[in-house]
C-alpha cells in the first residue's frame, strides 16, 4: 500500500503525529508491532484492575497549553482530566512531607515547616526557577521548536520579555546542583527525587533550565486522567480513524525501505511486505533503535552512532498491587515520592533512594469492588536484567529478589499501607523490552543532564531525507507532554507549518 505518510509505532508521539496529520488531510498509515496501542502507557488489566502504566501525573493540560492545542485540531474530544491538588506529596526518611500544591502561600508555608534549616534558600530557589520555568514554557508553548529556531523566532517566542531571554541563555550550560548551594540535604534530596521522577536526573546532572521548566509545572497543576494514559491513546486513535488515516496493528516494521537518491520511501514490514511513503517516514522508536534497527548503522552517521553509544536511559521496576479502599482511606495523598534513604556522603543514587506510588482515586478506583489499583515504581540499573541467564528460573529469581527488597523499603515509606495489600504483578526491564521492544527495556526518556538537553537534544529530522523522529529521546524531553509537543513540531515540520 501507498501512503504519504508512514509512521511508526503507536505510543503517544506515533499516535499524536498520526492524528495530527490525518486531521490535516495527510494520508497517513500507522504501524504498531503490538495488538494494543499506546506503548510505554498501553493499559495493564489483571484480576479485575485496570493499572496506570506509570505514576499518573500529567502535565499542561490547561487552556491553550499543548494538549488543548492538539485536541483544538482534531475530530475528538479529549479524555476528561482533574487538576490534582496537591499534585502529589515528597517524603523523607525521617517521615517529613512535603505537599507540592499549586497554591504558593501554602507551598512556601510547607517549605518553612519541613526545611526550617534552610527555608528562605529553599523558598529563593523555588521563586527564581519557577520564574524562569514559566517563561521557558509559555515560549515553547508559542514556538514548539525552540530547538531549531532562528533569531527571530526566538525573539517571537519570548516577547516581551526580553530580558528574561537574556537571561536563560546566560543559565544555558548550568546544572541544577549550581543553584543549590547553601541548602541542607534534606532539601537537597527533596530536589533529587522530583528531577529523578519528572527529568530521569538528579540535581548533579540534570540540566538548571530543565529542573526551572519541571518544578514550574506546579504552579500550572498536574492533572490525572479519566482512564489513565490508556485513555490519551484510545482517543487519538479514534481521531486517526476518523480523519481517515489507517492504523495496522500487529504489524512489526523491520526497516526502512530507501529510494535511489537514498531518501526514507516506506517501511519493509516483519511480513515481507512493504508500505510505501511518498512524504515521510516517522519514527516513533527511541534513537538508539530509529537507527540501530530501522535506519541501519550502515546508514547511520559516525557522529550519532558515537554518541548513541555515551548517553542511555533509565530502568525502571513496577510493582502493580490491589489496595483495600479502608486503606487507602489512610494514606495522606494519592501521588508520593518516597526518598527512602538520604545517602549522606555520596552522590545520589536513585535506584536505592527513592520509590514512587501511585493509587488510583476513590471516584476512579480501577479496581474489583472495594479495592483500588496502585503502581509502585523503583528504578533500576537495566544492564542486570540483560546478563546471561541459564534458564528463566533465574529472571524469576531476580525478580522475587527485587520485590522483596522494594516491599520493605515500600512499607517503611508509606507505613499507612499495613498488611492488606496484594501483589497482582511485577514488570521489569525485561517486561519493557518484550512489550515496548525499546533497548534494554530503557523506558521514560533521556536523563536531562546537559549532553542531551536543548541544542544538545536528538534532533526530529534525520540526517536521512525524509525521516523524522517523535517521541521522549527527542526534544524537547521526557514525559507525555514533552512527547505531545515533539509530535506537533514532526507535524508541523511535514506539512510545512
Ligand atoms: C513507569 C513509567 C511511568 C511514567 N509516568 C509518567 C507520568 O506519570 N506522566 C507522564 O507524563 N509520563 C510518564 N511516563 C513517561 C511516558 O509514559 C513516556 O515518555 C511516553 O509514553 C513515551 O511515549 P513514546 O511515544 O515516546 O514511546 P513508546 O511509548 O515507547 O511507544 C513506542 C511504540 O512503538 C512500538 N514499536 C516498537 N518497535 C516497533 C516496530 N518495529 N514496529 C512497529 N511498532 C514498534 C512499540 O510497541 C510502542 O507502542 C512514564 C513512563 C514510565 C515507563
Amino acid at each position: 500500500m501507498a501512503y504519504e505518510v508512514v509512521v511508526v509505532g503507536g505510543g503517544i508521539g506515533g499516535l499524536t503525529t498520526a492524528a495530527l496529520l490525518a486531521a490535516r488531510g495527510v494520508s497517513v498509515c500507522l504501524l504498531e508491532r503490538q495488538s494494543v496501542l499506546g506503548g510505554c502507557l498501553a493499559p495493564f488489566e489483571k484480576f479485575g484492575y485496570s493499572f496506570e502504566n506509570g505514576a499518573g501525573l500529567f502535565a499542561l493540560w490547561n487552556p491553550g497549553e499543548i494538549h488543548d492545542r492538539i485536541f483544538a485540531e482534531l475530530a475528538v474530544t479529549a479524555p476528561e482530566v482533574r487538576p490534582l491538588d496537591p499534585a502529589y506529596a515528597v517524603r523523607l526518611p525521617d517521615h517529613s512531607e512535603i505537599a507540592v500544591t499549586s497554591n504558593s502561600e501554602m507551598f512556601d508555608a510547607n517549605l518553612r515547616a519541613n526545611f526550617p534549616e534552610c527555608a528562605e534558600r529553599a523558598i529563593n530557589f523555588y521563586r527564581e526557577a519557577e520564574t524562569l520555568g514559566n517563561a521557558l514554557l509559555s515560549a515553547i508553548n508559542r514556538v514548539p521548536d525552540l530547538r531549531n529556531a532562528g533569531l527571530k523566532e526566538k525573539l517571537r517566542a519570548f516577547f516581551p520579555d526580553l530580558r528574561t531571554a537574556a537571561r536563560l541563555r546566560s543559565l544555558a550550560s548550568d546544572t541544577t546542583a549550581q543553584h543549590l548551594a547553601g541548602v541542607s540535604l534534606r532539601f537537597r534530596r527533596f530536589i533529587d527525587a522530583q528531577l529523578q521522577t519528572f527529568a530521569q536526573s538528579s540535581a548533579d546532572d540534570c540540566a538548571y533550565l530543565y529542573a526551572c521548566a519541571v518544578l514550574a509545572l506546579r504552579t500550572r497543576g498536574l492533572f490525572e486522567m479519566r482512564g489513565g494514559g490508556a485513555a490519551l491513546a484510545a482517543t487519538l486513535a479514534a481521531s486517526i480513524r476518523k480523519s481517515g488515516g489507517t492504523i495496522r496493528l500487529n504489524t512489526p516494521a523491520l526497516r526502512l525501505a530507501y529510494d535511489s537518491e537514498g531518501r526514507a520511501a516506506g517501511v519493509h514490514l516483519l511480513s515481507g511486505e512493504t508500505v510505501s511513503a511518498a512524504r515521510a517516514v516517522v519514527s516513533n522508536l527511541s534513537v538508539w533503535d530509529t537507527f540501530g534497527k530501522l535506519a541501519g548503522l550502515d546508514r547511520t552517521p559516525t557522529e550519532i552512532r558515537k554518541r548513541l553509544k555515551s548517553v542511555s536511559g533509565s530502568g525502571v521496576y513496577l510493582l502493580f498491587l490491589g489496595v483495600s479502599e479502608a486503606q487507602a482511606q489512610g494514606i495522606s495523598t494519592d501521588h508520593i515520592i518516597a526518598v527512602t534513604d538520604l545517602q549522606d556522603g555520596c552522590a545520589y543514587d536513585p535506584t536505592e533512594a527513592q520509590l514512587t506510588f501511585a493509587i488510583s482515586s476513590q471516584t476512579e478506583p480501577r479496581g474489583p469492588a472495594g479495592m483500588r489499583a496502585a503502581t509502585v515504581q523503583m528504578f533500576t540499573d537495566v544492564e542486570q536484567w540483560f546478563t546471561y541467564h541459564e534458564d528463566e528460573s533465574e529472571h524469576e529469581q531476580q525478580d522475587q529478589t527485587t520485590l522483596e527488597g522494594l516491599w520493605s523499603r515500600l512499607h517503611t515509606a508509606i507505613p499507612e499501607l499495613g498488611d492488606a495489600v496484594e501483589v497482582i504483578e511485577t514488570a521489569t526491564p525485561r517486561t519493557w523490552y518484550e512489550t515496548t521492544r525499546r533497548k534494554l527495556g530503557m523506558v521514560g526518556g533521556l536523563g536531562q543532564s546537559l549532553p542531551v538537553f536543548g541544542p544538545n537534544s536528538f534532533s526530529h529530522s534525520a540526517p536521512i531525507p525524509n525521516l523524522f523522529l517523535v517521541g521522549d529521546t527527542v526534544f524537547p524531553g521526557a514525559g507525555v507532554a514533552t512527547v505531545s509537543m515533539s509530535a506537533l513540531i514532526v507535524a508541523n515540520l511535514i506539512t510545512s507549518r
